[in-house]
């Protein structure tokens, strides 16, 4: 048996070898750093038999390939700490995977809550199974044996996850008195771990349904650095400061009513007027780059629906409704009525291409476990469009989509990737036609030297697309926009063109999304900006504090010109100290007070702070206007003052 190497040196064996064995052969020191190797594209353990030609690396712990071995044992090192801490006959186990960044394993304690104040303890214990190192072992049994093992430890979850597996042996690791039903690969003992931290608990159904029991999720995260450890710690700190979910009620932009309309946000007065805002921006960007806006109904007929290819594809995310006898669907998309436009007059070559655009609303269902503040929502408003155009226009069009891009993400000070995604399994439409759409995506992409990766087999059902991950200001990344060039709806609904030849056409149809979903992207912008926004997205921008009672009409004039400006202000004549009102003021992240006193009723000039702490003096009403107007149409990034 041949086994090759990543240097390309080729070892010989006669029957079996672990990469453990290898390893050792190559250096002591490599085989003491090793958390695994990685056996034809596949992760692998240390001290796994191998019995087959193949070609092998030796993963050392602290490289990228590692943190997938690493973090998956630690979610067993957590289970067993659980499990001493709480009792074998008490702790019944769900699922332990690992995540971008950490792990988590599900628990159903019999009797106990957890909380996070009992994160500590749970982190003593799983140090002690760290140092005390154990030996990780994996063996297998027959399927029928593996479930009557874990039905002599109660483990009714693990009973139920075998009985789905498929194969006729099933995999499990020990270590030390701990055993848990595992695909792996692991680490070759628990003494290789060393920086992690438990992050936070929460409740999951099992299976992440509701008729399901509720477990306890714990979730941690681990690295093999220190410092890589320190810095993911110190993101997460900055992240849960900008925490949309917390700062949208707090500076009354939104909350969502778990009970009534889960996963559906209210918007309040404030977070409405970000959202015109935004939908102002948009709006005048698709007048530029060339979109005819229309409105299509919320619901329609179900054939709609069957004939779009939805009904097959995505019934299960659709809402329906019933009236007398007839059944209709909730839109989960646009598209089928652009087409419904598109239908509705005779098209030549000459009119393509044709850009419909619409602030749709739509709706998906979701799992509830999965919903998570203005990010994943059941409803949500997109800034679609479906471009119609001839094959020889869709290089052209798409480009001219990513030239949109780049205008509207800079308002923000956005930077973006991009993932080209090729056909899924379940899809539409022959081989030969994806091949050309995503072509097409391809050149587009090169032409305006975006960067992109290939993401195989992510694409929709009825075409390929782009999508890009803008990068905000701590360097998390969010998918938003999209691109599909679909080949397939047209055929579906038999649309047509008049082509110069005189000869009935299909178009092709693009479909996109810029904000993605609106309200998602302002989910976004929460987090971007931590509530502070630039002026001309602030909902209000400018307040105006009198010192004391005797001021207040002067500050209701001060207010009446500034409003008459179109600029949105703020009386805030509470029978407050200044002090006070300052820092409320400053905590709401109004962007500019103006206070009124003595000195500036009889001078008619005012004294502006901004909610960075900035104090300006004397200064002359008109020049204050001028400048915070300049500030809002330029749509800047920062205060002018
Ligand atoms: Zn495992
Ligand atoms: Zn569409």
């Amino acid at each position: 048996m041949q086994v090759r190497l990543p240097d390309g040196s080729i070892r010989n064996y006669d029957e079996v070898v672990t990469p453990g064995q290898i390893a050792k052969e190559i250096s002591e020191g490599l085989w003491r750093n090793a958390a695994g190797a990685i056996v034809n594209g596949q992760l692998w353990d240390l001290e796994r038999p191998i019995s087959f030609d193949c070609e092998l690396k030796i993963v050392k712990v602290d490289e990228p390939e590692a943190a997938e071995i690493y973090r998956h044992t630690m979610s067993h090192i957590m289970a067993q700490a659980v499990t001493r801490i709480y009792g074998e006959d008490k702790v019944r186990l769900g699922i332990g995977p690992t995540i971008e960044n950490g792990f988590y394993y599900d628990f159903d304690i019999e009797g106990v809550k957890i909380t996070e104040d009992d994160l500590s303890k749970i982190e003593e214990e799983m140090k002690k199974i760290i140092k005390e190192d154990y030996k990780i072992e994996r063996f297998e049994l027959p399927k029928e044996e593996a479930i009557e093992f874990m039905k002599k430890k109660g483990q009714r979850y693990k009973v139920e996850l075998i009985e789905e597996i498929p194969d006729k042996n099933v995999s499990f690791y020990k270590q030390g008195e701990f055993v848990d039903l595992c695909r792996g690969p692991h680490l070759p003992s628990t003494g290789k771990v060393k920086h992690f931290k438990l992050l936070s608990v929460s409740g999951a159904y099992w299976r992440g349904n509701e008729k399901n029991p509720m477990l306890q999720r714990i979730y941690g995260t681990a690295f093999s650095k220190k410092e890589d450890l320190d810095n993911y710690l110190r993101l997460l700190e900055e992240a849960r400061k900008r925490d949309h979910r917390k700062l949208g009620p707090q500076l009354e932009l939104f909350f969502i009513n778990t009970d009534v309309a889960a996963g559906m946000p209210i918007f309040l007065p404030y977070g409405m007027t970000i959202l015109k805002e935004l939908m102002n921006l948009s709006r005048l960007l698709h007048e530029k780059y060339g979109y005819k806006e229309v409105g299509t109904p919320l619901i329609m007929n179900e054939k709609l629906w069957r004939q779009s290819g939805h009904w097959d594809h995505y019934k299960n995310n659709m809402y329906f409704t019933e009236k007398e006898e007839v059944t209709y669907a909730v839109k989960p998309m646009n598209c089928p009525g652009h087409i419904l436009i598109y239908k509705n007059k005779p098209v030549s070559y000459k009119d393509l291409p044709i850009r419909l655009f619409e602030f749709g609303r739509v709706h998906r269902y979701e799992r509830g476990g999965v919903l998570h503040g203005l990010l994943r929502v059941r409803t949500f408003t997109q800034d679609d469009a479906h471009i119609f155009c001839r094959e020889d226009q869709v290089v052209s069009e798409v480009t001219n989509v990513v030239k949109f891009i780049n205008e509207l993400y800079s308002v923000f000070g956005f930077t973006y990737r991009a993932t080209l995604s090729t056909m899924p399994e379940d899809h539409m439409g022959d081989e030969a036609t994806w091949e050309k759409a995503t072509e097409a995506l391809k050149n587009a992409l090169e032409e305006m030297k975006v960067p992109y990766v290939v993401a195989e087999g992510e694409g929709a059902f009825y075409g390929p697309k782009i999508d890009f991950h803008v990068r905000d200001v701590i360097g998390r990344e969010w998918q938003c926009a999209t691109i599909q060039v679909d080949f397939q709806m047209p055929e579906r609904f038999e649309i047509t063109y008049k082509d110069a030849d005189g000869n009935e056409k299909r178009p092709v149809m693009i479909h996109r999304a810029l904000y993605g979903s609106i309200e998602r992207f302002f989910g976004i912008l929460i987090e971007h900006y931590a509530g502070a926004f630039p002026t001309w997205l602030a909902p209000v921008q400018a307040v105006i504090l009198p010192v004391s009672e005797k001021y207040v009409n002067f500050a209701r004039e001060v207010s009446q010109v500034l409003s008459k400006e179109n600029i949105r202000v703020e009386l805030d004549d509470r029978n407050e100290t200044l002090g006070y009102r300052i820092r409320e003021n400053q905590m709401k992240k109004v962007p500019y007070m103006i206070i009124v006193g003595e000195k500036e009723k009889e001078t008619g000039r005012i004294s502006v702070r901004t909610r960075e702490g900035k104090d300006l003096h004397d200064i002359a009403l008109e020049d204050f206007i001028r400048t915070i107007k300049e500030e809002i149409s330029s749509r800047s990034n920062t205060l002018k003052y």
